[in-house]
């Protein structure tokens, strides 16, 4: 795990000051370290039936595909409002200032599809409890989560693991 941590770049003042931006692109970049990390994202789940991985836009297609690759399975985009071509339910959620909403195609899972829930970092957890709810909606069974980047302080992957998804999170920044 040291090295999926030195791979990726932390970016101070972004995208607002006072903010540090954990930068993947750089981990990305690095076969070693790529995949390294879909290998980590995939083995604390490997107990369980996978039917799709979900991927939260747009650093959650990027691992979700490598994910679903590996696994031989389908991907299912969640994506921010107003970016899917077909008939999509939206879920909204509160961001420090404001709302956001995710959004999925509405058949993009079957009724009882075994689904893991993939994004590169959990800070609030607000993204991905939507993308939870929407899944849930419709009719998926969350088997588990994946996030490369675990912010602790802010208690993301508290408030998904009480949503009985079990979690796994790769490296923490306190
Ligand atoms: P949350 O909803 O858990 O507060 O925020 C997580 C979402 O914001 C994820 O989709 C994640 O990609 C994005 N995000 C927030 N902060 C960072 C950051 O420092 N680095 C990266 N790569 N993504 C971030």
């Amino acid at each position: 795990m040291n090295d999926i941590k030195a791979a990726i770049r932390t970016i101070p003042d972004y995208p607002k000051p006072g903010i540090l931006f954990r930068d993947v692109t750089t981990l990305l970049g690095d076969a070693r370290a790529f995949r390294a990390a879909i290998d980590a994202m995939i083995a604390p789940h490997a107990g369980a039936k996978i039917d799709k991985v979900a991927g939260i836009e747009a650093r959650g297609f990027i691992l979700g595909g490598a994910i679903a690759h590996q696994l031989s399975i389908g991907f299912v985009p969640i994506r921010k409002k107003g970016k899917l071509p077909f008939d999509t339910i939206g879920q909204s959620y509160e961001l420090e200032y404001g709302t956001d909403e995710v959004e999925m195609h509405t058949d993009a899972i079957k009724p009882r599809e075994r689904v893991l829930l993939v994004d590169d970092l959990i800070a609030t957890g607000g993204t991905a409890e939507a993308a939870v709810k929407l899944l849930r909606r419709a009719k998926a069974q969350v088997e588990g989560a994946s996030f490369i980047i675990d912010l602790p302080d802010l208690g993301g992957a508290g408030r998904i693991r009480a949503m009985d998804v079990p979690v796994a999170t790769l490296v923490a920044f306190e």
